[in-house]
């Protein structure tokens, strides 16, 4: 393997979902859900394959599709983009985040993360060589500690990558933190790479994008994907679907009422096991305190929930550059139906 990726191992997704199998434990690890996406998005699939959609692509998008992109984003975040030259088209947001940091991190730049952080952001940036600075927010609310954000951003940073709704922990970025994020970035000419793809699964505060702050627009990068919102998260082109960047309001409210019922039995039912569960604002993902069962750290916490309890969650010490800083924290998902979630309690409040 190439020395710039020997640190990296399987991702913790794949390791835990295969452990959940061969122990037949239920999954509450990887972000992905165990029901079906909407009827009307297959058939909308359906459709483009049967009319002969099959050859390649535009490389950017299908036109219909960029102008779709920006008509939502004009929907959400109220900014007018250029479909032509201001959006592109990638297979998934990985692939966007890969294209963004390849394309614009020469080796040795400096680049400021939020941890913890979904993994691929770290291989990705050392692929580019990057120089990694990483900003650690703590329970129980995750905000950022504002002192350090102002003496890491710097003329040497040449961006800030971050994440809202936030993967692992729920945290949603305040206005004011965006604000003083965003005063700190114009200053030092510092570009924003933001990863919004659980903006839809935002349940305690609305939504901001980066790119819609004054000044803001022009230095940031906003990334998303369609695999959350409609629960095919093994889909990765959407080249034929701009039906769906056209859904009707109603499907992200149903959305949303259906997660709020999910979170709120997942939430209610870690609690009463005993464990110290950490507010989640947006994501479909909620932190754990595992201490109180009294193993040392996340990962033996994990591999005991697999073996003696039947269920999985997802050590967080693998989203940190200093894997100290997550030993006490695990990450459960609530993407799943509700007698999933139930029935994983139930197996916590018996063997935990
Ligand atoms: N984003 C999802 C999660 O955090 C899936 C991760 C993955 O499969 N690599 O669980």
């Amino acid at each position: 393997v190439a020395k710039r990726l020997e640190k990296f191992k399987t991702t913790i997704f794949t390791q835990m979902s295969m452990l959940a199998v061969k122990h037949g434990a239920i999954n509450l690890g990887q972000g992905f859900p165990n029901f079906d996406g909407p009827e009307f998005v297959k058939e909308a699939a359906i459709k483009a394959i049967k009319e002969g959609k099959n050859q390649y692509a535009r490389g950017y998008g299908v036109p219909d599709l960029n102008t779709a992109v920006a008509a939502r984003f004009k929907k959400d975040s109220g900014l007018v983009v250029d479909p032509e030259k201001e959006v592109t088209v990638t297979s998934g947001c990985t692939e966007a985040i890969a294209a963004t940091i390849l394309g614009l991190i020469n080796p040795g730049d400096e680049v400021i993360l939020f941890a913890p952080f979904y993994d691929s952001y770290e291989a990705t940036l050392s692929m580019a060589g990057a120089k990694i600075k990483s900003i650690t927010l703590r329970p129980p609310d995750f905000s950022i500690p504002i002192n350090e954000l102002k003496n890491a951003v710097s003329k040497n940073t040449r961006a800030v990558l971050m994440n809202t709704p936030h993967n692992p922990t729920g945290k949603m970025f305040t206005r004011e933190e965006m604000d003083i994020l965003a005063s700190l970035c114009i200053e030092n000419d510092v570009l924003v790479f933001s990863d919004e793809v659980y903006d839809k699964l935002a349940f305690e505060a609305d939504h901001i994008s980066m790119a819609s702050l004054p000044g803001m627009y022009e230095r940031t990068v906003t990334m998303n994907s369609l695999g959350k919102t409609f629960s095919l998260t093994g889909w990765k082109i959407g080249q034929q679907l701009q039906q769906l960047f056209r859904a009707p309001d109603s499907y992200y409210e149903e959305l949303k009422k259906d997660y709020e019922a999910k979170k709120a039995i997942l939430v209610e039912g870690l609690k009463t096991v005993g464990f110290v569960v950490y507010p989640s604002s947006g994501t479909y993902f909620v932190i754990a305190d595992h201490t109180p069962f009294g193993l040392n750290n996340d990962v033996a916490f994990c591999e005991y929930l697999i073996q003696e309890v039947g269920v999985v969650a997802i050590p967080t010490s693998v989203f940190y550059l200093n894997p100290e800083d997550g030993k006490n924290l695990v990450r459960f998902t609530f993407c799943k139906d509700e007698e999933t979630l139930r029935e994983a309690v139930k197996r916590m409040k018996q063997k935990l």
